[in-house]
């Protein structure tokens, strides 16, 4: 029997229904049936996890997710999730609040970088996971340097985040934007770009960019599909 996963979601929906039908039809792809892995959805009510890091106030978010964690491994997860980036400033407070393990973001997006054979890449994504300390040290201890946009940038790439993606919107000129901050990555030297914001790849793709991409709601999802089949 594969594992139970348990989904920390709804920050936001749209990428959480993204986890969803990666991990459910990718499955199905891979092995022609429908024995893809039980899945519990835990969906918070999002605005507390907009309010909270603005005020931030990152005690009541590892508060909040900790219990959802704990509702998620009391329904029989088996291991758990956290489907969004920006959350993982939390993640050790979570995971020291359940039994059952959770998989990284961050450490599975590390593997992929680094199975690419990249040492540099670009981040785009929210304030907090593109100015706070804690992705760039996650990935610096498997010796990837990671470089963000300048600050009006960040805004840009912050406010469409916030504005349009978790709504669902997905506009062609602030594709174009993220297209030109991607190509000033890549000029600084970045051999790739994370698409650190389970939102971003439902705006850009390779295609979009030229560059190779990180698409880690995918390679989230791929790494929690790969485990529960363990
Ligand atoms: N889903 C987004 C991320 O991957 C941002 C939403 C949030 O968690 O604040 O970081």
């Amino acid at each position: 029997m594969p594992k139970r996963i348990g989904i920390l979601g709804g920050m936001s929906p749209e990428s959480t229904s993204e986890y969803y039908e990666y991990i459910t039809h990718t499955y199905t792809e891979r092995f022609d049936d429908y024995g893809y892995p039980e899945i519990i959805i835990y969906s918070v009510s999002f605005q507390p996890y907009v309010d909270w890091p603005n005020e931030d106030r990152w005690d009541l978010v590892a508060q909040g997710l900790s219990k959802a964690a704990q509702s998620l491994e009391a329904a029989g997860a088996d291991f758990i999730i956290i489907a969004t980036n920006t959350m993982h400033l939390v993640f050790d407070q979570v995971q020291a609040s359940v039994n059952v393990p959770m998989l990284s973001l961050l450490d599975a997006v590390g593997e992929a970088i680094l199975g690419r054979g990249m040492e540099t890449v670009g981040l785009l994504g929210t304030q907090f996971t593109m100015e706070k300390t804690f992705y760039r040290d996650r990935l610096a201890r498997k010796g990837i340097t990671v470089l963000v946009p300048d600050a009006s940038d960040r805004e840009v790439v912050n406010d469409v985040i916030y504005d349009e993606l978790v709504a669902g919107q997905v506009c062609d000129e602030s594709r174009a934007r993220f297209v030109a901050i991607i190509e000033k990555l890549a000029a600084r030297g970045a051999e790739g770009v994370i698409l650190g914001c389970t939102e971003i790849p439902l705006l850009v793709n390779e295609a979009d960019a030229g560059i190779p991409l990180f698409d880690t709601t995918a390679i989230h999802a791929e790494a929690a599909l790969n485990y529960a089949l363990e």
